[in-house]
């Protein structure tokens, strides 16, 4: 079986750092103090008891609940994925929290971007569009809780070796993300089995954008016999086809233009297959790493103030339903094509330079994938 190639682990952190707990509580404390500045039209939820009395009188009512679960940070992605919930429910409940639990110990937790109020208002824009669309569902709930909420009993632990109530889904959360992110479908996975149960809802909208989280999910979904349906919402990108995440407003302009070789190297390796008909890894991923490392190159070659540099993390051609590395494509079953990149922290940033959030300082990991449908 091929592997991948893998540049560099994100892991090698000691173990001994004692994790984040409760970080989250300061951001949604917060939001809890700082209501919205306006009354939406949904309610907003903290605590699990006056939410599971809501869902249970929807049911009461035959209504549906859709839930759209997201770390806050709204774009259009997360709201392509409520107004896909809005065809299928007539309720939808969109869940804001941060999950430390998915953060590795050396991860961007605290620097996490918070928008509550920015949040709030985007959804409230999206739910009076819905409400002028004849028979389309609504947000009816939001979900902002508190890490004491959502992990009641232990702290939550990020170290890999942690104690507390996980859920783990392997080996498929193991190789991808999961292999240079030891901890973060675990963390997934537990936080998401946490939501269902809280919300129940008839079904659960996740992004194309995170091709791994969704096959997951999926697994879980059905190997622990969870009463919902999974719906997958198309990757939403910008113009020239970045995916969009709520981790690019770091990248500034510089980086911002370096970052797009992700995605367009991936779609170059999508042609290989969609329009020439490559079937064997190598003839569909040599494109995709040579437009990639003649970037690396051109990086390199450039002053220090005009680069943008990056590490590969892997460009992965994967079985849809193992994720595990196929050598040739079965058309009957077709292949994820996936990515990841790592953008150094910028250097030497000139007078009024647009950095990004954070300055610069961090690198900012950015994945992206292209499902190659089956071919019959
Ligand atoms: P996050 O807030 O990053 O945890 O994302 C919440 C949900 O939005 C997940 O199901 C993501 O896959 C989905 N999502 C994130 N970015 C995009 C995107 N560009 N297009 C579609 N869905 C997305």
């Amino acid at each position: 079986m091929a592997s991948i190639v893998r540049t560099r682990a994100l892991v090698g952190a000691p173990l001994a750092l004692k994790p984040p707990a409760y970080t989250t509580v300061r951001y949604m404390s917060a939001s809890k103090k700082h209501p919205p500045s306006f009354a939406p039209s949904f309610k907003i939820f903290h605590d699990v008891p006056p939410l599971r009395e809501y869902r249970h009188s929807l049911s009461a009512s035959d209504r549906t609940v859709g839930l759209v679960p997201t770390m806050g940070a709204l774009h259009d992605g997360h709201l392509s994925l409520v107004r896909q919930a809005a065809t299928e429910n007539t309720d939808i409940f969109v869940s804001i929290y941060v999950n430390p639990t998915q953060f590795g110990v050396t991860e961007d937790l605290s620097t996490y971007p918070k928008t509550w109020e920015s949040d709030i208002k985007q959804l409230e824009i999206v739910d009076r569009e819905l409400a002028s669309t004849s028979g389309s569902g609504r947000i009816s709930a939001v979900f902002a809780p508190n890490t004491k909420t959502m992990y009641p009993i232990l702290p939550p632990s990020s170290e890999v070796d942690g104690k507390g109530s996980f859920v783990t889904i392997t080996p498929v959360a193991e190789v991808l993300e999961g292999a240079s992110r030891p901890v973060f479908f675990r963390g997934v996975a537990t936080v998401c089995m946490k939501l269902f149960n809280i919300m129940t809802p008839e079904r659960v909208y996740f992004g194309q954008k995170d091709v791994q989280q969704t096959v997951i999910i999926k697994r879980m979904v059905k190997d622990f016999h969870l009463n919902t349906d999974v719906r997958i919402g198309e990757t939403k990108r910008e113009e020239d086809g970045l995916a969009m995440s709520s981790r690019n407003v770091y990248l500034g302009s510089r980086r911002r233009e370096v970052a797009v070789i992700l995605s367009q190297a991936l779609f170059a390796a999508e042609e290989q297959y969609v329009v020439h008909h490559k079937k064997s890894r190598g003839d569909i991923l040599w494109v995709a790493n040579d437009i990639i490392n003649k970037m690396v190159l051109k990086q390199d070659e450039l002053a220090s103030e005009k680069r943008a540099r990056f590490e590969v993390d892997y460009i992965s051609l994967a079985d849809p339903e193992s994720l595990e590395e196929v050598d040739v494509v079965d058309p009957k079953n077709g292949a994820v094509l996936s990515g990841a990149i790592k953008m150094l922290p910028l250097e030497d940033p000139v007078d009024g330079e647009d950095c990004g959030h954070g300055g610069g300082i961090g690198t900012v990991r950015l994945i992206d994938n292209i499902l190659l449908k089956p071919q019959e």
